[in-house]
């Protein structure tokens, strides 16, 4: 770059423009547009620059613009003397306008024919709408800057509006639809400046079994709170500079107390930041959002709950069992082998009687009193059953069997990642197909309840 690019302020200063001829009356009608008083003359005199801001020469004889190229050097006023940039201070651009939106393509003065060319291929790329978009932003400018003082998110507010719905308003000519959107993304981001917290679910783990919500919160975050099941593989979406703090929540050593999590939620909050609270799974199951949630709405701030693929269903759809089967499971129990005191606190009764699967989190541990109960209260021992761990990621791993298989090899199998366990009659059906036909009990049943289906 030899040409240092600026844009001029010239409304009100005076342009000289020496010469006649098309050439020289287009930079003079430009300079006008500009705003600028225009100077003509044909013959060059000293005093002609007096008070100039800028002198423009062109269509003179070579001598006359020599003469105020060596001027206009001596007096410091910028100066351009079009097809000769050995001569002046400096050269002009292509310009492309739309509205206050101008974008100037220059090339040093040694390539005018190519700056022209892109400066086409520019025009057909931004739409013509462009600039009554900026016009629009424009009028709101003063507003936005009081109402959203905080620069990070007047820029997300405004990024949102020029690639969204605001901007198709504008170019399909609907301005008071266009302005109505600026109105209510004033309101929401001014809402948002008080603070809000997202309760995102991260998903089992792979990146890609994130929402596309979540993945954008993600992106926009000023602050990252997170467990330890949420993985690296969706920590890597989150925004680079947006800090993270970890909260811990391995089995018995909390980092953080649930209380000292929901005070910390709610001071980020109060700081007016962005705060995605980011858990394993879904917010919802077993991961505590609804303390968290009751939390921040008893302290008056803003929260959101954005759904994640919770383990049951990345699990089941890892090992292809379907959690419900016509005639086979009616319905699926998420449940939590989690004890209190070591006691396992599951009404087993309903669980063994109804065709159901069920989905055990934190149910390692206590297996065996798992197996204990719903043998006890009359599940069939011959029952197919599953361990899963870090379903629905790269390293997912599986054990099928009975529970009293289960019970036997789980301590030996696991390798300390999370794992969820699935019992239920529909483990024989999807991939369990493979392993073994389905009985006679279940062909009868499915049958019964494809009659019932049809009435
Ligand atoms: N909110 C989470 C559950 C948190 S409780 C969700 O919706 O998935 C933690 C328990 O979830 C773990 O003990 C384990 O039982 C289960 N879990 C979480 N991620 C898992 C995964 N990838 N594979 C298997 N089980 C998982």
């Amino acid at each position: 770059m030899r040409h240092f690019p600026v844009f001029l302020d010239l409304r009100g200063r005076t342009v000289l423009v020496l010469g006649t001829g098309a050439v020289a009356d287009r930079k003079a009608a430009l300079a006008a547009r500009a705003g600028a008083v225009i100077r003509r003359a044909e013959r060059f005199e000293t005093g002609l620059l007096e008070g100039c801001a800028l002198a423009i020469g062109a269509d003179a004889p070579d001598a006359e613009l020599r003469s105020l190229a060596a001027a206009a050097h001596r007096f410091g006023i910028t100066c351009n003397v079009v097809d000769r940039p050995d001569l002046g201070t400096c050269i002009m651009p292509a310009v492309i306008e739309r509205g206050p939106v101008t974008i100037a393509v220059g090339s040093d003065g040694v390539a005018p024919v190519l700056a022209r060319l892109l400066r086409a291929r520019i025009e057909a790329a931004i739409p013509p709408g462009f600039g009554r978009l900026a016009a629009l932003a424009a009028r709101f400018r003063d507003e936005f800057r009081r109402r959203l003082p905080d620069a990070a998110l007047r820029r997300r507010v405004l990024e949102r509006l020029f690639t969204g719905p605001a901007a198709d308003h504008v170019f399909a000519g609907r301005e008071a639809e266009a302005e109505a959107e600026f109105a209510r993304a004033l309101a929401e981001g001014a809402a948002d400046a008080a603070g809000t917290v997202f309760l995102v679910g991260g998903g089992p783990g792979a990146a890609d079994l994130l929402t596309l919500r979540a993945q954008r919160l993600l992106g926009e975050a000023d602050v990252i709170v997170h467990d330890r099941l949420v993985g690296d593989a969706v920590l890597d979406l989150a925004r680079r500079d947006a800090p993270r703090i970890y909260v811990g929540k391995a089995r018995a050593q909390h980092c953080l107390k649930q209380e000292e999590i929901n005070a910390l939620l709610i001071r980020l909050a109060r700081e007016g930041k962005r705060v995605v609270r980011l858990k394993g799974g879904d917010p919802f199951i077993f991961g505590r959002g609804g303390e968290e949630a009751e939390a921040l709405l008893a302290a008056g701030i803003r929260c959101e709950v954005v759904p994640g693929v919770t383990a049951a269903l990345a699990c089941a759809a890892q090992e292809m069992i379907p959690l419900t089967h016509r005639g086979i499971a009616r319905s699926v129990t998420f449940v939590t082998g989690h004890t209190r005191d070591g006691v396992l606190d599951i009404d087993f009764a309903p669980l063994v009687r109804s065709r159901t699967t069920l989905a055990v989190y934190m149910g390692i541990v206590s297996l065996p009193q798992l197996r204990d109960g719903l043998l006890a209260h009359g599940l069939d021992p011959a029952m197919p059953a599953a361990l899963i761990e870090r379903g629905g990621t790269e390293r997912h791993r599986a054990l099928r069997g009975t529970l009293d298989a289960l019970v036997a090899q789980a301590p030996g199998w696991s390798t300390g990642g999370p794992a969820l366990v699935l019992i239920g009659p529909a483990l024989a059906r999807g991939a369990g197909l493979a392993a073994g036909t389905p009985t006679a009990a279940d062909a009868e049943a499915e049958a019964a309840e494809a009659e019932a289906e049809a009435d």
